[in-house]
């Protein structure tokens, strides 16, 4: 993977060669100075993005053009587990949204840890999230039955996430070219969900990079976000310039999470 960043009055194009003939560029703000890799989570969106549309493109040129639509909201009633800069981020934002936003959105999580409390899932969700994630089947029957609860996810309002610019990298990544009525099928149902075939896997690269190098991942079950906020503030990430820090992440991801 070869990355260039040229500067521009306010920020730089970063050019990202992902292999022969294939070269995305997309504008990037990063804040100046020492940042952590919170700070510059907009640029690693802005990188996806583009990634994504290039993937997109090239899937419809193959006759399987992406297939969701703004309003659907199927696949946020999956349980989401998200890198802990993201986690950050996503607490941060609701801060900044309309009182009334803040609110409804501060309501929706307590509901969400009530049913699950009350459905005696939310000890198993938060352990198996904190000490046992690489076993595939203990997180894969708890994602189940989260998915039977079919609960909807507490940044989704109206059917609309409520922070989309800044959503996590695993609901960016989630793109269907199958029919959206296969969306309402079984969990797990790979066989009627297609979804977009992607060269990277940003969001697992991102869960496992502290801001320089690999760390041990820590995903953060999306539902329980307010509940971890505080411990997830304690800790105190390592920092660097934003242009090392993306080329870090991207060399990380070349080199750890390519499809
Ligand atoms: S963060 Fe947004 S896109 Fe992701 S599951 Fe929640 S509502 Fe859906």
């Amino acid at each position: 993977m070869d990355i260039r960043f040229a500067s521009l009055p306010d920020g730089y194009a970063l050019t990202v060669a992902l292999g022969p003939g294939q070269e995305i560029t997309c504008r990037i703000s990063p804040p100046p100075g020492r940042v952590a890799f919170v700070d510059i989570l907009p640029d690693v969106f802005a990188v996806a993005d583009a990634m994504l549309a290039q993937a997109a493109r090239q899937a419809a040129e193959r006759g399987q053009a992406v297939t969701c639509t703004a309003g659907c909201a199927l696949c946020c009633r999956h349980l989401v587990a998200v890198s802990d800069h993201e986690a950050l981020l996503a607490a941060h934002m609701i801060g900044l949204l309309p009182d009334e936003t803040q609110t409804r959105i501060r309501q929706a999580f307590q509901t969400t840890v009530a049913r699950l409390e009350a459905h005696g899932l939310l000890a198993e969700l938060l352990d198996s999230h904190a000490n046992s994630f690489a076993d595939r089947n203990r997180i894969v029957a708890v994602q189940r039955r989260y998915w039977e609860m079919q609960l909807p996810c507490p940044f989704l309002l109206d059917e609309r996430c409520a922070i989309y610019p800044y959503r996590p990298l695993l609901c960016r990544q989630y793109l269907a070219t199958s029919p959206p009525v296969q969306c309402h099928g079984s969990f797990l149902a790979d066989h009627l969900v297609h979804k977009l075939p992607l060269a990277y896997d940003l969001a697992s690269a991102a869960a496992s990079f502290d801001g320089l190098r690999a760390q041990m991942s820590r995903p953060v079950p999306l539902p329980a976000l307010l509940l971890v906020n505080g411990l997830l503030q304690r800790h105190t990430p390592p920092q660097t310039t934003a242009t090392a820090m993306l080329t870090a992440f991207l060399r990380h991801t070349a080199d750890h999470f390519s499809r």
